[in-house]
């Protein structure tokens, strides 16, 4: 049986962004981005861990993190960290932002980008370049309201 189109053209993505990087294409890199692709919860290395490992028992938390790593360093996840030394993974790289909630800690994808213009203004900071940003609501979410 062949793997839906949508899978295969996924993992041809990461194949090329990997090696475009200078990595090798693994069983174990395409499960840590399958497994971030396929969900929107943001999740942490460890939560990442857990869900590999059901289809990876060998896999080990250490590898998880290189990995995730590796996705972040060739643009095919984001990290997000936290003042507390927590980070999460986000394998969306389309631009959006994100709401996290001050009591859970859950976070939300939002829609939407700043426009372009903001991007370029030479009066974000004097001499500094942007490249990117980020942008983040707190508050509380649905479930602890
Ligand atoms: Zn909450
Ligand atoms: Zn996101």
């Amino acid at each position: 049986m062949s793997p839906p189109v949508q899978a295969s053209v996924e993992s041809d993505r990461l194949r090329e962004a990997l090696e475009a990087f200078g990595h090798r294409f693994t069983e174990q890199r395409g499960a840590v981005h399958r497994f971030l692709a396929g969900t929107d919860t943001h999740p942490t290395a460890e939560e990442v861990f857990h869900g590999v490992r059901a289809q990876l028992p060998a896999i080990s938390l250490a590898t998880v993190y290189k990995n995730l790593e590796t996705l972040v360093g060739c643009g095919m996840a984001i990290k997000l960290s936290y003042s507390d030394g927590s980070s999460r993974y986000d394998g969306r790289t389309d631009p959006h932002h994100h709401a996290r909630c001050n009591r859970c800690g859950a976070v939300m994808d939002v829609p939407g980008s700043l426009p372009t213009e903001m991007m370029t203004a030479s009066d974000v900071c004097p001499g500094f370049h942007v490249t990117g940003y980020r942008l983040e609501f707190t508050g509380v979410c649905a479930s602890c309201a």
